[in-house]
């Protein structure tokens, strides 16, 4: 009843999470799952990147191989997709769906390529939440802790998300900028960005 409730308060516009890659993206979405997981679900996109530990195929993505994907693709099952570090990810319209289907907000967490598809090609209508850095510095020394990327992957990254960041920075391509600079205190920034948006989501 909440989610749908809500749903109706905004037209239940879909949330874009957008930002380079190494920001904590993953962790802010992971942790807003585990708060208001009766009002957001997830758009499970399709990649042809292979699993990281502990992803779970269906969960995390849908992981595909790319004659699977350049063929659900010519079918025109994706509302947007796109390479990105090598590897192709998409946003099927299927996954949208089922998350509406269960009367909930949709979030999206998509490359900047994806965005630009979704506000200009799509009938979503999105809320674009661009989840910054500190600097590209401390990106740089964030996705090195990691330490889930050989190196050429991880300079691939870095270069796409100069670019990511550069765009995301111009004026009028986000609705908000949110900087990580501190977990606790970025996610409490996304959740009152939120609330503009979605006035009953509770305090927590
Ligand atoms: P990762 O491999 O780290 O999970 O994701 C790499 C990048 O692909 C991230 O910037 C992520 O936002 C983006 N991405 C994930 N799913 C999709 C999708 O369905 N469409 C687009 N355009 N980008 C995606």
């Amino acid at each position: 009843y909440f989610a749908s409730h809500m749903a109706q308060e905004d037209g239940a516009r879909p949330v874009i999470l957008c930002g380079p890659s190494g920001v904590g993206k993953g962790t802010l979405v992971k942790r807003l799952f585990q708060d208001h997981s009766d009002v957001f679900g997830l758009s499970v996109s399709h990649t042809t990147r292979a699993p990281r530990d502990g992803e779970e195929d269906g969960v995390h993505y849908h992981f595909t191989d790319h004659e699977t994907m350049q063929e659900r693709i010519g079918r025109g099952e994706f509302i947007e997709f796109a390479h990105v570090h090598g590897n192709i990810y998409g946003t099927s319209e299927q996954a949208v769906r089922d998350v509406s289907a269960k009367g909930k907000i949709c979030i999206l967490e998509i490359d900047i390529q994806g965005v630009r598809k979704v506000r200009e090609a799509s009938s979503l209508n999105p809320i674009c939440i661009y989840i910054a850095p500190p600097s590209f510095e401390i990106l740089e020394q964030r996705l090195r802790d990691r330490g889930t990327e050989a190196e050429e992957d991880l300079l691939r990254r870095l270069n796409n998300a100069r670019e990511e960041m550069a765009w995301l920075e111009e004026p009028g391509n986000v609705d908000v900028k949110v900087i990580n600079d501190d977990l606790d205190h970025a996610y409490g920034t996304l959740l009152d960005s939120l609330r503009e948006w979605y006035p009953s989501l509770e305090k927590s």
